[in-house]
C-alpha cells in the first residue's frame, strides 16, 4: 500500500469512496463510470460528469471536468483536456486518468495549494476511455493473454487513429502556397466518413476552445509531438527528411519535454528496446501516421495536442498500476500547468463585447489560432518578444508587441475599430460578427 493510501486509512476511517479508490487494478467499464461518478460524488462543487456521445456499442463516452465552476468557461481561464484509450487494448492510460481523478479531488480537499490553484485557473477535461468497446475485448482476453492487437480498434474494427479527416496534405499546400494556415475546413460529408467515436470527439473539440491536450496510449514510452505524417509521401525512407516539423515545433518539443521530464524514466531514452533522445519524439520522424488524432487537433482547433506513450506493456499486470502512476503523476499534472505559458487576452469591439473567431498571428508562427465565442484567445508560445496582429472581418487589425516570460502568460487584450472601409464593400459580411452580443460568462459554443 502506498505512503498516500496508509495516511488516509489512519486520518479517514471512514471514507469508504476514497479509500475504495486507492486501490490499484484494471476498471471494467462499469468500474469505471462507477469510479468516475464516486470522484464526483467526493467532489460535487469542483466537478461534473458529462457524456459527450457514445461508442457503436453504445457505452457512454463519459468526461469528468474539473473547476471552480464546472459547466461554465470562465473569461480567460484556458480549458485543457486528456483523452485515453482510444486503442481499446492500450489500457494504463486509462487506469492513469482514474487515478488522476481521485488524486485532482482528494488533494484540492485536503488544502494542496499547487491543486487548488491549477482547478481554480483551469478547466479541465478527463475522457479516460475514448473506446470503451475495445477496451471489453482486450480486458476479456487479461493482462497476461493479450494478443498484440486484440481490442485496438473499436467493435468495426477501426483505428480510431486512423480515422480523423486528413487536413496534413491540405497543410502542406497551402503552407506553399500562402494559404489558410489553421482551422483547414472538414470535407462536406466528413460525418459519414468518420467511426461514431470519431464524430463526438470532434463535435466535442468543436464545443469547447480547447487549448492544450494530450492523448494517451501505450506500447512504447515517449512523448511524441506533430506532425505524425511525412510531409512529403516521396522521400519515404530517407532518414535525415522525415522529420516533419509543425510551424510551432519548438514549443512542441518543449511541451514534450515537460511531459518526459518529469515522469520518472521517461526521459532517460532508453525504454521498451527503443532509444529517444530526451524521451520525446517527432511524429513522422519515428513512423509516419496519417488521420491521426494529434494532428488533426492543430491543424482543425486551436488545441496544442501530442501524443503519450507511457508502457511497454500495453496492458500491464495489476501490480505495475501503483508504480506507473507514481511514475506519470507528477508528469500529469506538470503538463496540465504548461497550458498557462504564452499569451493570452481579449479581442474587444469599441463597446467592449468580445469579438469570437479573431485571428491571432504571431509574427515568424505560420499557425494563426482564434479567440473563442466570448472574445478570449490563449497563444501558447516560448519565453521570448512577439509582434502579435489581431484580425477580425469588419474591423481594422490592430497589431502590439509583448515580451513572454517562462511562468504564467502575459496577457494582451486588443481593441479593434470598425472598419468602415470594409463594410461599405461588404455590408452583409458584418452582420455576424457585429450583431452578436456575448455575456462575459457563456457556456462552450
Ligand atoms: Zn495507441
Amino acid at each position: 500500500m502506498s505512503g498516500r493510501a496508509t495516511a488516509l486509512l489512519l486520518t479517514c476511517a471512514f471514507c469508504v469512496g476514497v479509500l475504495e479508490a486507492l486501490d490499484f487494478r484494471h476498471h471494467r467499464y462499469e468500474d469505471m463510470v462507477r469510479a468516475m461518478v464516486n470522484v464526483h460524488n467526493e467532489c460535487p462543487y469542483i466537478t461534473r460528469m458529462y457524456s459527450i456521445g457514445h461508442s457503436v456499442d453504445g457505452r457512454h463516452l463519459y468526461v469528468l471536468e474539473f473547476s471552480d465552476n464546472p459547466g461554465i468557461h470562465e473569461l480567460m481561464e484556458p480549458e485543457f483536456k486528456y483523452v485515453a484509450n482510444m486503442h481499446g487494448n492500450e489500457v494504463l492510460g486509462r487506469e492513469l486518468l482514474i487515478q488522476l481523478s481521485q488524486f485532482l479531488c482528494e488533494e484540492y480537499r485536503a488544502g494542496n495549494h499547487r491543486i487548488i490553484q491549477l482547478i481554480e485557473n483551469t478547466r479541465i477535461h478527463i475522457l479516460p476511455s475514448m473506446n470503451p468497446d475495445g477496451y471489453e475485448v482486450a480486458a476479456n482476453q487479461g493482462p497476461e493473454a493479450n494478443g498484440y492487437l486484440t481490442g485496438r480498434s473499436n467493435s468495426r474494427d477501426i483505428d480510431l487513429n486512423r480515422n480523423f479527416p486528413d487536413l496534413n496534405s491540405l497543410m502542406y499546400y497551402n503552407e506553399k502556397s500562402g494559404h489558410q494556415n489553421h482551422h483547414l475546413p472538414l470535407p462536406d460529408n466528413w460525418q459519414q466518413q468518420v467511426e461514431p467515436e470519431t464524430l463526438f470527439v470532434i463535435r466535442w473539440m468543436k464545443n469547447y476552445n480547447f487549448v492544450l491536450s494530450a492523448n494517451l496510449h501505450g506500447g512504447a514510452v515517449v512523448a511524441n509531438y506533430p506532425f505524425d505524417k511525412l510531409r512529403d509521401s516521396r522521400v519515404r525512407g530517407v532518414h535525415k527528411t522525415r522529420y516533419s516539423a509543425t510551424p510551432d515545433d519548438l514549443l512542441f518539443k518543449q511541451l514534450a519535454r515537460t511531459y518526459s521530464y518529469a515522469h520518472g524514466w521517461m526521459h532517460l531514452g532508453w525504454n521498451c528496446g527503443d532509444y529517444f533522445e530526451d524521451g520525446i519524439t517527432n511524429g513522422a520522424s519515428w513512423y509516419s501516421l496519417s488521420r491521426g488524432m494529434q494532428d488533426f487537433n492543430y491543424l482543425h482547433t486551436n488545441c496544442f495536442d501530442i501524443t503519450l506513450e507511457l508502457s511497454c506493456n500495453k496492458f500491464p499486470p495489476e501490480q505495475d498500476l501503483e508504480r506507473e502512476w507514481l511514475g506519470n503523476r507528477e508528469a500529469l499534472v506538470s503538463y496540465i500547468e504548461q497550458v498557462h505559458q504564452g499569451i493570452k487576452g481579449m479581442v474587444y469591439d469599441e463597446n467592449n463585447n468580445g469579438i469570437r473567431d479573431a485571428t491571432i498571428i504571431v509574427d515568424g508562427i505560420n499557425h494563426d489560432i482564434t479567440s473563442g465565442a466570448a472574445g478570449d484567445y490563449f497563444r501558447l508560445v516560448l519565453p521570448g518578444t512577439y509582434t502579435v496582429t489581431a484580425k477580425a472581418k469588419g474591423y481594422k487589425s490592430q497589431t502590439n508587441t509583448v515580451t513572454v516570460g517562462p511562468a504564467e502568460a502575459t496577457e494582451l487584450h486588443f481593441y479593434l475599430k470598425t472598419d468602415t472601409n470594409e463594410k461599405e464593400r461588404a455590408p452583409g459580411k458584418n452582420k455576424n460578427v457585429l450583431g452578436k452580443i456575448f455575456p462575459g460568462r457563456g457556456g462552450p459554443r
